[in-house]
């Protein structure tokens, strides 16, 4: 029987792969949907027309079109590889006794913890973050700040930087990220002196990266920890499974479960407007175009990852495509 959203037969070939994407990004650029971040002030100096895909193989090819190279900073997409820094130093059961691991259908800078534990309620959200973020080990708050940027550096595959513009803006105008810190604080959920978690947590929303470099980072998950450029191991493998069911439950805030629902893949989204999308076994997917919606998503990242994955057959739970894996049809 012929329902009436039985997926379609024809998918496009992969062997033109980079002329798909190229097709993509000519559709999606006249979108003038969405308003770009401005509660940040140095964000607010982004371009609406700012817009780049690109896609990173598990084995090690790389696709982009458009803005790729422009680098901006990472925010929120930072969160997914500092709660696998946080994990790796303290285990599950620590971690999960000060964050949780629930969507909430509030918004991603919401003022509330869970009623009961008094913990925030997962890693993506801002108060859930700056808790992951405060429990990153070290002797003194540079070598925690290094060991991040070493973190970050294996996943991305060369040095990395904060941008310090970046970091100064939100330092000085990050009075609602405070609030959520002195109150988690109270609660015992943050560890250390509240100001350098704070600090902390601004410096890796800081970190500066291209499109580029996220879709590496996507595939460095995909990959199960190792990045396909470099052979580096970025995160331990038994850890992937813990960033990838939060990533998939809440990495993209109060639009989560639809995400899960129509485009069913891992992702997480910041608000200079990138958007991470893993592929688990295949690829990184990273978008990167400033205008966002109501709920601090991409608009131009959310349309071209819901295509890509329509158009493959990548949503994790279409049995009626999952043989047709992606690698295999790539010539
Ligand atoms: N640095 C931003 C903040 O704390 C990150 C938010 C985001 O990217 N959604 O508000």
């Amino acid at each position: 029987m012929n329902h009436p959203d039985s997926p379609d037969d024809r998918l496009p070939p992969v062997a033109s792969f980079q002329a798909y994407l190229e097709q993509l990004h000519q559709k999606y650029q006249p979108l003038n949907h969405g308003k770009v971040a401005d509660y940040i002030p140095e964000l607010a100096k982004a371009s609406p027309d700012w817009f780049g895909i690109c896609v990173a193989t598990t084995d090690g090819r790389i696709f982009e079109v458009g803005d790729s190279d422009r680098i901006f900073t990472i925010q929120s997409i930072s969160k997914v590889f500092v709660q696998g820094l946080a994990l790796e130093d303290h285990g599950r059961s620590f971690l999960l006794s000060k964050v949780g691991v629930e969507p909430t259908g509030d918004a991603f800078n919401a003022i509330v913890l869970d009623e009961q534990s008094k913990r925030p309620y997962n890693p993506m959200v801002n108060a859930g973050a700056i808790a992951t973020t405060s429990h990153i080990k070290g002797d003194s708050h540079t070598d925690r700040l290094n060991r991040m940027l070493d973190m970050f550096r294996r996943y991305i595959g060369h040095d990395v930087a904060v941008d310090i513009s970046t970091f100064v803006s939100e330092r000085t105008t990050g009075s609602r990220n405070r609030a959520m810190a002195y109150l988690m604080n109270n609660f015992g959920m943050i560890d250390f002196r509240v100001e350098e978690a704070l600090d902390l947590y601004f410096q890796q929303c800081s970190l500066m990266v291209n499109c580029r470099d996220l879709a590496v980072m996507a595939a460095t998950l995909a990959n199960y920890g190792v990045n396909p450029l470099t052979g580096d191991r970025a995160v331990a493998a038994c850890y992937i499974r813990d960033l990838l069911s939060v990533m998939y439950t809440c990495g993209m805030y109060n639009f989560a479960g639809e995400w899960a629902y129509t485009i069913g893949l891992p992702a997480k989204s910041g608000v200079s407007g990138g958007i991470i999308v893993v592929v688990p076994n295949q690829m990184g997917i990273a978008v990167f175009s400033p205008p966002l919606d109501a709920r601090g998503n991409s608009v131009r990242g959310g349309k071209v990852c819901e295509a890509i994955s329509a158009d493959f057959g990548l949503h994790l739970f279409d049995s009626s495509l999952g043989c047709r894996t992606f690698l295999e049809k790539l010539q």
